[in-house]
């Protein structure tokens, strides 16, 4: 269909058919030229277009992996932050479970001493009732099995923390709790045992063997006068040499001879009270000694203003004789 007539144009012949006339068209050779170069450039344009629209695909691609990427790397820090609050809260269980033991050893030591107290207070507790006002001490119990838990409350993530901030505060309130009962229990001992020595020191035992009274507290006929006279004690009848006890725990603040009294002691006891035997005929103590209840300090005698063997038994309050059978009349333990 084409054919080369000159040098600088090209003919080219169409025929349809034989109805129709051939038709020519002449051609210039740049023309020619340009049709090939048109279909490279077309081409290549469409190459580009394919580039361009491959690069906007691989660029969204793209983005959408970088959003993929954040939305790892927020999944990512959410974890870290989960895991922190973790240990956080691991920390604070730790600290928590480290003062439970703290108080755990506290209590035990509260726990000792309140058996040490009630243990004495229990030992003693008879002379307490006769003797002295039940002291304060008694009342004192404390069972710390009964006051350590409180009600259990669940736990949801985000008010663990608050939790154990709160837990940690209750604690600190039961330490501060058993520091005071720490500080007060001794002190309650302290004052139990003082207690106690008054009463061990309170005159509460007959004084001799024998239980037999010749003579009572009060205004009576003088043995010797037969006059009316006081008699600031009371006279018990025994054997020559038969023991004689301390009524109370106390001090010899006198041993010696005197006159009417012959060889006696004075007592001085804690409670402020005094009891003094006569007539001995052996002292065993000396002045500054310290004698328990029923101590033998002495042995019965008749020194001094006495008709036969008998002890002069006194109990002085405030510096006046007192009837002494109220103190020692309840006393069975020589029988
Ligand atoms: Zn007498």
């Amino acid at each position: 269909m084409k054919n080369a007539t000159a040098n600088r144009r090209l003919t080219l012949l169409v025929m349809r058919d034989a109805q129709h006339s051939v038709k020519q068209i002449h051609l210039s050779k740049p023309l020619l030229l340009a049709v090939p170069a048109a279909a490279v450039l077309s081409l290549s344009g469409l190459v580009l277009a394919i580039q361009a629209h491959s690069s906007q695909a691989i660029s969204n691609l793209e983005q959408k992996v970088t959003l993929e990427q954040l939305k790892n790397i927020q999944l990512q820090s959410s974890i870290t932050s989960r895991e922190q609050s973790i240990e956080r809260l691991q920390t604070e269980i730790i600290k928590l479970s480290s003062q439970a033991k703290d108080m755990q050893l506290k209590m035990q030591h509260v726990d000792q001493l309140e058996q040490q107290l009630q243990k004495f207070i229990d030992k003693h507790k008879i002379s307490m009732s006769t003797d002295a006002p039940a002291d304060k001490a008694s009342s004192l119990s404390w069972d710390a099995s009964e006051h350590v838990g409180g009600e259990y409350i669940a736990v949801h993530e985000n008010d663990m923390l608050d939790l154990a901030r709160e837990t940690k505060d209750d604690f600190q309130e039961m330490q501060e709790l058993l520091k005071t009962m720490e500080s007060n229990i001794p002190h309650t001992l302290k004052k139990a045992q003082e207690t106690q020595v008054q009463i061990a020191g309170n005159p509460t035992v007959w004084p001799t063997a024998s239980k037999v009274m010749t003579s009572s507290f009060g205004y009576r006929t003088d043995p010797f006068t037969g006059k009316a006279a006081f008699h600031a004690g009371i006279d018990i009848a025994g054997d020559n040499g038969g023991p004689v006890y301390a009524a109370g725990a106390g001090k010899v603040i006198t041993a010696e001879e005197s006159g009417a009294r012959g060889r006696y002691i004075v007592i001085e006891h804690p409670g402020g009270l005094q009891t003094w035997y006569m007539h001995l005929s052996k002292i065993l103590v000396n002045i500054g000694d310290t004698v328990d209840k029923r101590q033998q300090i002495a042995q019965l005698g008749s020194t001094g203003r006495s008709t036969g063997p008998h002890l002069h038994f006194q109990v002085v309050k405030q510096d006046k004789p007192v009837n002494p059978l109220p103190y020692i009349r309840s006393d069975n333990s020589l029988n």
